[in-house]
């Protein structure tokens, strides 16, 4: 990241940080000067996440636990505060894939997983964090992961696009709700990036990896890094006068 900000002495709260999106901020907060609370089922992976920053010199706080569990969220945030004081940014991030399905053959079962762990997720992390910064006070900024498929329907992913349109909304209503006390509320529309969620769609969509490549108009995949820093930028003072927005970082897939 060629800029640098400077979230020292603020706590990160960054969900789904054992992979991907999530761990490349985790990681990009903590370099910042940021204490970083890191939420995800996966154990080893978050264990991984916070030996790469503390290997940096960073501090990190592993907190297991699941997005779609009112009282998972509710303990991972009272136990960052209690270690480190105060909550001051969040990326609400942890989301699962959809198999290529069209709406017609879309179980019950698999809308249910999708919509709770993006949608309801993002959610209950949203209102667990702002209830924290309304009564410490002194405001706050929240991230919300969308999508692409947040701003335009994709053929085969009703689930996942209903999820992520979900998410805009609501990011979109709690900003306005808490613009006055000093807290901003984004979301982020990121592209098709390089990660584990990527690789594994990949396999299962006619195409492979390489039509992914190819719906992409830059002629590559977005790099976890390129969403950390749009991350950091919302978190940071830089970004005060921006709430409410669905910012997209997309290598210009969805333009
Ligand atoms: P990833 O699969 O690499 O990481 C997702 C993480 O979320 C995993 O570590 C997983 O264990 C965790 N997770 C899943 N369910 C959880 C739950 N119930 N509670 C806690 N943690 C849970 O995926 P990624 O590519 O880094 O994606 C991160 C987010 O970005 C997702 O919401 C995804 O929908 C969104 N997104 C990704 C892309 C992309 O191209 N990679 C594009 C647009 C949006």
């Amino acid at each position: 990241m060629s800029v640098t900000y400077d979230f020292a002495g603020r706590t990160a709260f960054v969900t789904g940080a054992a992979s991907g999106l999530g761990r490349a901020t985790a990681v990009a907060f903590a370099r910042a000067g940021a204490q970083v609370a890191l939420v995800d089922l996966s154990v080893d992976g978050l264990e991984e996440t916070a030996r790469l920053i503390t290997a940096d010199g960073g501090q990190a706080l592993v907190l297991p636990g699941d997005v779609t569990s009112e009282g998972d969220v509710q303990a991972a945030v009272d136990r960052t505060v209690e270690r480190f004081g105060r909550l001051d940014a969040a990326f609400n991030n942890a989301g699962v894939e959809q198999p290529v399905q069209s709406a017609a053959d879309t179980a019950k079962q698999d809308w249910d997983r999708i919509v709770g762990v993006s949608l309801t997720g993002a959610f209950l992390c949203t209102r667990a964090q702002i209830r924290h910064m309304l009564q410490r006070g002194g405001g706050g900024a929240i991230v919300n992961v969308s999508s692409g498929a947040g701003v335009k329907g994709f053929k085969g992913q009703a689930a996942y696009a209903a999820a992520k349109h979900g998410i805009i909304g609501f990011t979109r209503s709690a900003a306005l709700d808490h613009a006055a006390d000093g807290i901003r509320v984004n979301a982020l529309c990121p592209g098709i990036i390089d990660t584990e969620m990527i690789r594994r769609f990949g396999d299962t969509r006619p195409g492979g990896r390489d039509g992914l490549i190819a719906d992409e108009p830059v002629g590559r995949l977005g790099k976890p890094e390129e969403i950390a820093s749009a991350v950091l930028w919302l978190c940071s003072t830089d970004a005060a006068f921006t709430t409410g927005t669905a910012l997209v970082v997309d290598g210009g897939q969805t333009t």
